[in-house]
């Protein structure tokens, strides 16, 4: 939402409320003159300023949890824009109509707050750091998972500012202040105790002024009948550029003595992140203690509990709920990346061991889980054991040739090939999705949220330009071929069909008809046996249909025939009940008939990437 909302010609982005009356003042402060800004004290919220009878008011439009947007008390609104659409007609409340919107003067692009400007860099940071990520795996986390960075950084983000000094005493506070410069208006936070309140230490006149800042029943954190603001760093920039209540306005941040984080700035720790891990590690409280040191593997756990919640952490004094992300796994990265570990396509079988039970069943034999002894790690791993009896050389022809496009294959999204083991059975070793099938899970578990889904099928949809961008065609993309690792994290699975296909062609033409998926093929695949990453794209937007209806079979009771006609004739599937109107279009999308028109995984995939940090900001 913020970046659409940026290419609005109305949008100022962070300005104050001053800046926004200085905004319409000079266009004349006209009846129902109007602009519209980022909220400087509210995550995710933005500020209307109208003019009306010579003076502005301020609206807040706060974002609510389920993703939509209200003037607080309001009706609830898809977006900020739809707010003002709605207010253009009704005054519900409001001084007057919005009438004219007051444009940025040309040139001007919206302004950009100061902690957005940090905010990429934490994250970055964030995630090299904690799980020893970089390069494309780097990359790959921080779209898969930017609303919850983001969030995790903006509640957590004081703690890397030199005015943060963590739970000290007032009295210790205080010649902290009063050493070196004594420059009226400077400061420093302080935790007071663990329930979330804080102090804001301010210099006045060479004397020391101690506020409260307490967190109410909302989490949101204020001075004494004081405005409210969602973070730490809001609270700093808004009482920087105005009193507000205080004595006066903060100017110096009081840095942190004895080379703490304070001292060190933020250019430093880049260039030395071992010396930031280890200051890291003496800040009280917060993630940032919590995190590993380079070149360490996960020091802070790698599984979920049972609801999928990585853990609730104090961070700052501020309970966070973390979801599972797919980086806290085992199988984020590839087995191969340390590179004491070598890779090598054949598995030693005295370092299998296969468990009771299987994991599942195909036509070849069983999947079985299993623990794959490396040469300094385990792993677990599910185990694709071709039939003994069988007899039949195709398929463990088969078997061969989807080992071999799994080898060419490393992405996170995308289950791992680990080895071929030959012994008593030909056996593929793969890395493990212990959650099974994406259709059978969401046919168990209907109560998975739309945002989750989105997450997992935009997962999917990163899993799929990858291989796009590396010339492979997967001819088998359907829900039941997705499995999960969590209820966070999805890996494409099954490359029994996949093929390499040339650059220059880009397709893979079939000798013949086959046992195929036809309800999840496209139009060219059946009447051309022709079949292209657009063809895959095709079946991406069936597996959408499935998975926004949980599981369902798609043309229920259809037989093959029928679906072709009904496509020839034109007719699609009809919304899954509940299906987000952006994410049918996007099926529907997918299901242009002529394969040239269709668009590319290069388009779907930042499409889905919109939508989904829309709901999940
Ligand atoms: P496939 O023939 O590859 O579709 O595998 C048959 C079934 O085995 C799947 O539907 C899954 O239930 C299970 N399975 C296959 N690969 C894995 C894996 N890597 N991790 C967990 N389960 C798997």
């Amino acid at each position: 939402m913020a970046d659409s909302v940026n290419t609005l010609p109305f949008f100022y982005g962070s300005i104050t409320r001053e800046e926004a009356e200085d905004y319409l003042r000079q266009a004349g402060m006209g009846d129902g003159g109007y602009l519209l800004r980022q909220s400087r004290n509210y995550l995710g919220g933005f500020a209307l300023s109208v003019s009306y009878s010579g003076r502005c008011s301020h609206y807040t439009i706060e974002r609510e949890s389920s993703g939509t947007y209200a003037i607080a008390g309001g009706k609830s609104h898809r977006s900020p824009v739809d707010v003002i659409d709605y207010h253009s007609q009704e005054l519900d409340g409001l001084v007057c109509l919005l009438k004219r919107p007051c444009n940025r003067p040309r040139n001007m692009q919206p302004k950009v707050g100061q902690f957005d400007d940090l905010k990429e860099k934490l994250i970055r940071e964030y995630v090299a750091q904690t799980w020893n990520l970089k390069g494309a795996a780097l990359e790959q986390a921080i779209i898969s998972q930017k609303p919850q960075l983001e969030k995790l950084i903006a509640t957590t983000a004081h703690e890397r500012m030199p005015w943060f000094h963590g739970t000290i005493t007032r009295e210790d506070s205080e010649p902290r202040l009063q050493n070196g410069s004594r420059t009226n208006g400077k400061f420093l936070i302080r935790e007071r105790d663990s329930n979330g309140s804080y102090a804001l230490c301010l210099l006045h006149e060479g004397q020391v002024m101690h506020y409260r800042i307490d967190r109410d029943r909302t989490q949101k954190l204020s001075i004494p009948d004081g405005k409210k603001f969602d973070t730490l760093c809001q609270l700093v920039e808004h009482y920087s550029y105005k009193p507000d209540g205080l004595l006066r306005v903060l100017t110096e941040p009081c840095p942190r003595p004895d080379g703490d984080i304070g001292q060190l700035g933020w250019s430093l720790l880049l260039q030395d992140p071992t010396r930031f891990t280890s200051t890291l590690h003496t800040a009280a409280g917060g993630f940032f203690s919590k995190m590993k040191i380079p070149g360490r593997k996960k020091s802070w756990g790698s599984r979920p509990n049972k609801d999928n919640v990585y853990e609730t952490k104090v961070l700052g004094n501020q309970a966070v709920n973390k979801e599972a992300m797919p980086m806290d796994t085992e199988v984020y990265e590839s087995p191969y990346a340390d590179p004491d570990e070598l890779r090598s396509s054949t598995v030693d079988r005295n370092h299998l061991f296969l468990e009771d039970g299987e994991l599942g069943s195909g036509n070849f034999g069983t999947v079985m889980k299993g623990i794959y002894k490396m040469r300094k790690t385990e792993k677990p791993v599910a185990v694709k054991i071709l039939k003994n009896d069988d007899n039949n050389p195709a398929v463990r022809d088969e078997m061969l040739r989807e080992a071999n496009v799994m080898q060419q294959l490393d992405n996170p999204y995308i289950v791992r090939m680990i080895g071929i083991c030959e012994a008593e059975n030909l056996m593929l070793v793969m890395e493990l999705a212990e959650l099974g099938p994406l259709n059978k899970f969401l046919q168990k578990n209907r109560q998975t949220s739309i945002k989750n889904i989105t997450e997992l099928v935009h997962q999917v949809s990163m899993g799929m330009k990858y291989l796009e961008e590396h010339n492979f065609v997967h001819r088998d993309l359907a829900a039941r071929n997705v499995l999960l690792v969590t209820q966070h994290y999805a890996k494409i699975s099954d490359f029994g069909l996949s093929k390499a296909v040339a650059e220059d062609q880009n397709y893979y033409k079939a000798k013949g008809h086959g046992k195929w998926p036809v309800k999840w093929y496209a139009p060219e695949c059946i009447n051309y046996l022709k079949f292209s990453s657009k063809s895959d794209v095709w079946s991406f937007g069936v597996l959408m249909w499935e998975a926004y209806s949980y599981g369902q079979k798609p043309y229920k009771g259809m037989k093959g025939n029928d679906v072709m006609q009904m496509i020839e004739s034109g007719k699609r599937m009809d919304a899954p009940g509940n299906c987000p109107p952006e994410m049918f279009d996007l099926m529907r999308t997918c299901w242009t008939y002529k394969a040239d028109e269709r668009p590319g995984f290069a388009v779907v995939e930042p499409r889905l990437r919109e939508y989904y940090y829309d709901i999940a900001q």
